[in-house]
């Protein structure tokens, strides 16, 4: 069985230390194991991801030759992505028809960076102060820790990583111990494609052990962080310790709004993809179905009729549309979220954990509920699973007051063929992102992230490479000082 070590300095280390095990989600059965990373490993990593920020290769590149840098690891992508796949899915269940198109796109992330990194320019600054001229320069921060969840470890870790080497930082990456051997193959991929060691390391191990250490570092200058709200609390904490900002990219609760006039088909379709696409283990997750009352009982027959065809199966046939959920813990959190809205009250229109009972691995099916209220568990917390919560409104106030409450404010979905009234409820909504008929496209021009409990910050867009940068102002005086004191 394979162990995965920590890549440091362009290699893997050789590990006898502890290790954890990684579970195949499909069967239960262990697959491989990881190293569980300590202080020490985390001291390495960021020592050597210091180092390679300050001498090296990658300290005296220009944003010209750092974009080239990413320019050839996207190339490398593009022909060696399938070599990724395998690794994520035994490790998160994730069906091959969706991370296949993850990865097919991965080298997008990087093109589009690489663009950014040879616009990037210092600024004249429009000063006010007679015979002084000065200047923004856009600098790096330094080594900047990012810490990345289970359900899509890749591409997330792209939309973190591809800024920030643009930017000219180095990175040291704490994928999630549920899920980090796909990071670890694309490591060696990347020193293969030539990024020269130590711009990237990898260490794994526990959150609260090896990442809380690496976000601890008195090395480390910035943080950015995708999980959930429990573990984003801890890295803020951290990080303000060492007064370092950190990005957080954290759970939702995000609501469909669906209005009667909507084009039904195109609705349910969006319905389906934001709830039942990677079983429900999105952070976008569209969880709270918010539809007009006359509508809800045309709505809801369809979309139970399609989410009941949906095929459950082994996430490595191209044929499945249900995979397991990603690990153990995780399934026995669903199941009792499950059970716990029923205990509430709320009327159980399709079960998905009696339509998959007796499979191995592990195994939830879509599962909707009807006449979930606001008190309810189900619609205040995050599932992260195949649930839709279901309740219904009679006027535009009491749709919008009804999707603003939540703790979370991550993403939204507007169906409507009132163009006025999309934009009007879009607007009204407090989210990072409001889709108007269209659910969970991300692209890297535009900026996604949260508001309220889903975390500050955002990733991807034009600014996102500013975000890893620090402006240092330069300042040339062209005339004598005055005296001071005349
Ligand atoms: P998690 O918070 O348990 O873990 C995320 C990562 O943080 C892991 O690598 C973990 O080891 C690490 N971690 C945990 N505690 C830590 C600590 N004290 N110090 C440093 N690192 C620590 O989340 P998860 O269960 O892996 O992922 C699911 C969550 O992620 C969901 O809430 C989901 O909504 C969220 N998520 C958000 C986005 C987004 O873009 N907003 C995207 C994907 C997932």
């Amino acid at each position: 069985m394979k162990t995965y070590s920590p890549f440091i300095s362009g290699a893997f280390v050789d590990w006898d230390g502890e290790t954890l095990p990684s579970v195949d989600p499909a069967t239960g059965q262990m697959w491989s194991t990881i190293a569980r990373g300590d202080t020490q490993t985390a001291d390495m990593a960021i020592r050597d991801a210091d180092q390679a920020f300050r001498s090296g290769p990658w300290a005296k590149a220009g944003s010209a030759e750092r974009a080239d840098m990413l320019d050839c690891l996207a190339d490398m992508l593009e022909t060696r992505w399938e070599d990724l796949v395998t690794p994520e899915i035994r490790d998160n269940g994730k069906r091959i028809t969706e991370v296949r198109g993850q990865f097919a796109g991965l080298h997008s992330w990087f093109r589009f960076f690489a663009t950014e990194a040879r616009k990037l320019r210092s600024e004249p600054q429009a000063n006010s102060i007679p015979g002084v001229h000065s200047v923004g320069h856009f600098r790096p921060y330094g080594v900047v820790v990012a810490i990345t969840p289970w359900n899509s470890p890749l591409m997330i870790l792209a939309w973190k990583l591809a800024p920030a080497l643009a930017a000219g930082n180095t990175v040291v990456v704490k994928p999630s111990e549920m899920a980090s051997a796909s990071t670890l193959e694309f490591a060696r991929l990347a020193h293969e494609a030539g990024l020269p060691p130590g711009v990237l390391n990898v260490v794994t191990g526990l959150g609260h052990e090896v990442g809380e250490a690496l976000v601890r570092h008195p090395l480390t200058r910035k943080v950015t962080f995708t999980g959930s709200d429990r573990g984003g609390r801890k890295v803020a904490e951290a990080a303000s310790a060492g007064v370092i900002p950190a990005v957080l990219e954290l759970g939702g609760k995000s609501p469909q709004v669906v209005f009667a006039d909507c084009d039904m088909d195109n609705a349910v379709n969006g319905i389906l993809s934001g709830i039942f696409l990677s079983n429900g283990q999105t952070c976008v997750a569209g969880s709270r179905l918010i539809v007009e009352a006359g509508l809800k009982d045309r709505l809801l027959s369809r979309l139970i009729d399609r989410a009941r065809t949906l095929q459950v199966g082994d996430p490595m046939d191209p044929d499945t549309q249900v995979a397991p959920l990603a690990n153990e813990p995780h399934l026995q959190k669903v199941t009792a979220m499950i059970e716990r809205a029923k205990a509430d009250g709320a009327i159980c229109l399709l079960d998905g954990t009696a339509t998959t009972a007796g499979r191995n691995g592990f195994y939830i099916g879509p599962t909707v509920f009807d006449d979930v209220t606001p008190g309810m568990q189900l619609w205040r917390e995050e599932v992260f699973g195949p649930v839709l919560a279901v309740t219904s409104f009679t006027t535009e106030d009491e749709a919008i007051a009804l999707a603003n409450d939540s703790h979370y404010g991550l993403a939204a979905g507007v169906w409507t063929t009132d163009a006025d009234k999309g934009a009007r409820v879009a607007e009204a909504i407090e989210a990072g992102t409001v889709y108007i008929n269209h659910y969970r496209s991300v692209d890297p021009a535009c900026p996604i992230g949260g508001v309220k409990l889903s975390g500050y910050g955002r990733e991807l867009g034009p600014d996102a490479i500013r975000d890893f940068c620090q402006v240092k102002s330069i300042w040339t005086g062209t005339k004598p000082v005055p005296d001071p004191f005349p």
